[in-house]
């Protein structure tokens, strides 16, 4: 069987004119005008040149055009490589160089800036711009529509996937056909979608959650989505009269719940409010319950693995907790010195095995070989464990454990507690180097502005409910978290501008 994604969902689709893009403009694309432009695309792209196998890297805005890019690609047989917008040639220039890819689309208002990096890297340069135009568009407006979607195995590439980035430089996850289609199925049945959906997309592509979570379960559901160029919450509140999901990561929620038109009633068509890609606060959860009377949905999952657990859709959607194991997703706790398996109710390293998990980091072996164990499981590097009930609950990064005087601390259950305070709007605790310590917690609290709070107000409540060396040695107080585009709170850059902290 051929298991090219791209074949396996224009097979699968029940009603060819079906909505499947809308944007605020009022362009509606079926399912059959769609495919149509895919097998344009899919001969343009040939037209340049591109084999099976190839990559295709985009650094564009969000378009249907850029969807159209990255079924073409799958489709030809090529591997699709998005890269954040906010790259800058800098760092196009690496990530060009890394994946050398056969053809770089990029805005035609960077193509002079981004030629010499392209070049270097011999891919060819061409251009589609936010309202979808561009040399690239002109060459697939005037191809043929006809395309034999190129026969691909299990095993074969269908993207490079770039990391957020918020632990260290971005790593190029390959993922193969299988672990798209595989997730994409999964996540459908869990969510129970059907053609009837309408989601709100408002992530953005370039990501796992936007391409991959959002726009492959809509597509393999044969529902619709309304593309919005980026997240608005006029807009979005606006929307929930005529949709049925949100997927969002949980800065969306957090914003959304300043706005006073939340409430049950423009939110009772809603059928699903879905959360992830970084930990949404049991507080964000509790009141969007109170508000609108929607269990928000958390889920969890990585570039590498795409996703690996969720909250039930008909259980009890638990605020804190990522959920249980997908169906065919194999999730252990280990320990992160020796590996063997812990029981549940210990914290340690989460590990992943299952058909979603990808094929190993692009030209890094040896990175490969240490995350990637021979038995299939993935070491993701996030700390957890599963309560008595099943549900996994993620207590931070393994970089991000603070091991101060000997013992371990994991931040989130100070961050919990910090942030439950009056006058708090959220925490960040690390570790900074200390000379008897080895790391001293530290907090890094941002306040509301009223009441005024001291390094006290924050650390004497804490003293009746958290062990000693569990308790923040210092307090900081700051405006806002440093946050990349995925709303990811990058500590790293926290660690680094307080290094001196204690010295
Ligand atoms: P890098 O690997 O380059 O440091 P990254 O891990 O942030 O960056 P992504 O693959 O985009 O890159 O993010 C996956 C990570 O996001 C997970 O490993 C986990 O730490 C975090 N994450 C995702 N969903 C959740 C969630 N629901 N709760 C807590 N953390 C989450
Ligand atoms: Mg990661």
């Amino acid at each position: 069987m051929n298991a090219n994604l791209f074949y396996i969902l224009s097979r699968g689709v029940a009603d060819p004119n079906a909505i499947a893009i809308e944007t605020p403009a009022g362009v509606r694309i079926s399912y059959a005008n769609l495919f149509d432009r895919v097998g344009q695309m899919a001969n343009a792209l040939v037209g340049f040149g591109v084999i099976p196998g190839d990559r295709v890297a985009a650094q564009v805005e969000k378009s249907i055009e850029a969807i159209v890019l990255y079924l073409a690609t799958v489709r030809a047989g090529g591997v699709f490589l998005p890269l954040n917008s906010g790259y800058t040639p800098a760092e196009i220039s690496y990530f060009l160089g890394d994946a050398e890819p056969r053809v770089f689309v990029c805005d035609p208002s960077k193509q002079k800036e981004l030629t010499g990096a392209a070049r270097q890297a011999a891919a060819k340069v061409v251009t589609l711009d936010a309202d979808g135009r561009g040399s690239l568009m002109d060459a697939a407006n005037t191809a043929p529509v006809a395309f034999d979607t190129v026969p691909r195995d299990c095993s074969d590439l269908a993207a490079l996937l770039y990391t957020s980035g918020t632990t260290g430089r971005s790593k190029g996850a390959m993922l193969t056909h299988a672990n798209l289609v595989s997730n994409a199925k999964v996540l459908r049945e869990a969510w129970r979608y059907s053609e009837q959906d309408i989601l709100i997309h408002a992530l953005p592509i370039f990501h796992t959650h936007g391409l991959f979570v959002a726009t492959n379960v809509t597509l393999f559901s044969g529902a619709s989505m309304i593309f919005l160029p980026r997240f608005d919450v006029d807009r979005v509140v606006e929307l929930f009269s005529r949709a049925t999901v949100l997927m969002g990561v949980p800065t969306f929620y957090v914003r959304l719940l300043q706005h006073t038109m939340l409430n049950d009633a423009a939110t009772s068509g809603m059928r699903l409010f879905i959360s992830g890609s970084a930990p949404l606060l049991a507080e964000t959860h509790r009141e969007w319950q109170a508000r609108t009377g929607h269990a928000i949905l958390e889920r969890y999952g990585m570039t590498e693995t795409n996703m690996n657990a969720s909250n039930p859709y008909d259980g009890e959607r638990i605020a804190g907790t990522v959920g249980m194991p997908l169906p065919g997703t194999e999730i252990i706790i280990t320990d992160p010195e020796t590996g063997t398996e812990l029981h549940s109710g210990e914290i340690g390293m989460i590990e992943v095995r299952g058909p979603n998990v990808f094929n190993g980091y692009w030209r890094m072996p040896d990175k490969t070989a240490a995350e990637l164990r021979g038995n299939g499981f993935f070491i993701t590097g996030d700390l957890g464990k599963f309560d008595e009930r099943g549900y996994l609950h993620i207590v931070g990064r393994g970089k991000d454990l603070i091991i101060t005087g000997g013992y371990n601390v994991y931040p989130k259950e100070i961050e919990s507690e910090i942030d439950a305070l009056p006058g708090v709007v959220e925490s960040a605790i690390i570790g900074l180097p200390h000379g008897y310590f080895g790391e001293a917690v530290t907090a890094v609290v941002v306040p509301t502005g009223s009441p005024a709070l001291t390094e006290s107000d924050i650390i004497a409540p804490l003293e009746e409910r958290l062990a000693r060396f569990k308790l923040p040695k210092r307090v900081l107080f700051v405006d806002e978290l440093p946050r990349n585009t995925m709303g990811k709170v990058q500590k790293n850059l926290l660690r680094e501008q307080f290094a001196e902290l204690y010295s």
